[in-house]
């Protein structure tokens, strides 16, 4: 049998929840949210309920069941621990034409309460018509993943514009290409990005244009360290969405894997022979091609987009050509790689801050402070150029940092393969070498890496240090 779906409005109707614990708790709460006049029968109450009938928010039949609560209400929820009762509730209910519903009892009700995702005005009802409950459950949680949390105001704002929008697209098609364009473009993107002032005025602007604009935007995804687990809901939702994605080389193909299937995924990396500056200029036409042709495009990069990744030229450039983008911030190798290692970046007495460098900076004209960062008590975490490392090495030390400070290197982090090499730092260049550690590698240094023997819980560990303890001050 098929049930029949209803929104039920309750606003200033008596119902009745018959039971005073924290199942009837719940119902009742979710039935005034619904603006209903809430009779709560039971002989006791969960302090909860108390204090609502205290507050005179609902009333309180107290005492035993009996028949008479019924008269006049719309419908009732029974969700007493006593089967017998609740069913008896049920049936004079029945009797009545007021709809029933038993708590965990499909057999004995004449409606069942669905599964909710809730983005009001938006509400979206999951059953499975008491069948699988715990499906239904899924359901949801895979929807509210999906969702974003935004979608309420806009559909409340869709409300109050419905008439002028019909008024200015009276043909149907016009309407649900205005409709698509607020959906999908800067309108939607500035209510994600919590500015709804602006979202109105972009509305009011292109009420006034005859044409629905072009959707065209760009995300600029970051889509962590490889470990698909770490992509954030926002970045699942994009790539969900996208009509095209730019991904780099070190995305992962597990990441890849997660978008949409009719997505069109574009490789844009460094191709041979092809120089930074190039590649760059290559990346920037296409996001604008894609973009003016009214496309979603998703910008995906390794890790964190605003470390050491370059998302801050590639926004600039949208910028300057008045193309909307949104931010989607990840999990940076640093942080993934000392997770995934079982180093805490920062440890009471050990380590008081971070700092995130690259590799080839050891040769840039542009030198870091050698000096402070050979200081104690603090981590260094250097990206990229594993081929550099012997030279940050001799930087460090030549300004006064301990051969044996703590190092490791982290192969492939978060990804399956993931190799720890942990040592002294005098001892890097050769047990860099002895393990043929390869990019992408991560370098920690810092006492904190010591407490990665105790910690270490992911892949593969070659432990080169020494038997001494953590030195905690
Ligand atoms: N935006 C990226 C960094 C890009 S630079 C981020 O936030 O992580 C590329 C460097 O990042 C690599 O050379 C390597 O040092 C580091 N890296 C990226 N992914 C890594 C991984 N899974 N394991 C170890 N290092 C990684």
């Amino acid at each position: 049998m098929t049930l029949f779906p209803i929104f039920a409005q309750l606003t200033g109707k008596p119902v009745l929840v018959v039971g005073g614990g924290s199942v009837a708790e719940r119902k009742a709460q979710s039935l005034l949210r619904a603006g209903a006049l809430v009779r709560v029968g039971a002989p006791t109450l969960t302090p909860a309920l108390s204090e609502l009938a205290s507050q005179g928010r609902i009333s309180w039949l107290a005492g035993n069941f009996v028949p008479g609560w019924l008269d006049d209400v719309w419908l009732v929820i029974a969700a007493t621990s006593d089967n017998e009762l609740n069913a008896q509730v049920a049936k004079l209910a029945e009797e009545a034409r007021i709809w029933a519903n038993v708590v965990d009892d499909p057999a004995n009700c004449s409606f069942h309460v669905p599964a909710i995702v809730d983005r009001s005005p938006v509400t979206i009802a999951i059953s499975s018509g008491g069948h699988a409950p715990v499906l239904a459950r899924r359901i949801r949680e895979k929807l509210e993943t999906l969702i974003d949390h935004s979608t309420g105001s806009l559909a409340a704002l869709v409300a109050r514009y419905r008439e002028v929008i019909r008024k200015a697209h009276p043909q149907l098609s016009g309407r649900r290409g205005f409709y698509d364009w607020l959906i999908d473009g800067p309108v939607g993107g500035a209510l994600r990005s919590q500015q709804p002032e602006h979202a109105e005025t972009l509305l009011q602007q292109a009420l006034k244009q005859p044409q629905a604009p072009a959707v065209g935007k760009v995300i600029l995804v970051s889509a962590g360290p490889g470990d698909p687990g770490l992509l954030t809901l926002k970045a699942l939702r994009a790539l969900n969405e996208a009509d095209v994605i730019l991904y780099d080389r070190l995305v992962s193909q597990d990441v890849l894997d997660l978008a949409r299937r009719d997505a069109d995924l574009v490789y844009v990396g460094k191709s041979p022979g092809e120089n930074h500056h190039q590649t760059q200029e290559r990346i920037h036409q296409a996001m604008i091609d894609h973009a003016r042709a009214g496309r979603k495009v998703v910008r995906l990069k390794g890790g964190d987009a605003f470390i050491f990744g370059r998302g801050g030229e590639e926004l600039a450039v949208l910028a300057e050509q008045g193309i909307a983008y949104e931010v989607v911030p990840g999990v940076t190798a640093a942080i993934a790689c000392a997770a995934y290692a079982g180093i805490p970046l920062t440890h009471r007495h050990v380590s008081q801050g971070l700092h995130l460098l690259t590799a080839h900076s050891a040769l840039a004209q542009d030198q870091p402070d050698w000096a402070s960062l050979a200081r104690e008590k603090q981590t260094l975490g250097f990206y990229m150029g594993v081929t550099q490392l012997p030279e940050v090495v001799r930087q460090l030390i030549g300004h006064g940092m301990r051969p044996d400070m703590p190092f490791a290197l982290i192969e492939n982090g978060s990804r399956p393969g993931q190799r720890t090499l942990t040592g002294k730092l005098e001892d890097l260049e050769h047990l860099a070498r002895e393990h043929a550690m390869q990019a992408p590698s991560l370098l920690l240094i810092g006492e904190v890496v010591r407490l990665s023997e105790q910690l270490h819980w992911f892949g593969q560990r070659y432990d080169h240090l020494s038997e001494a303890v953590l030195e905690a001050a």
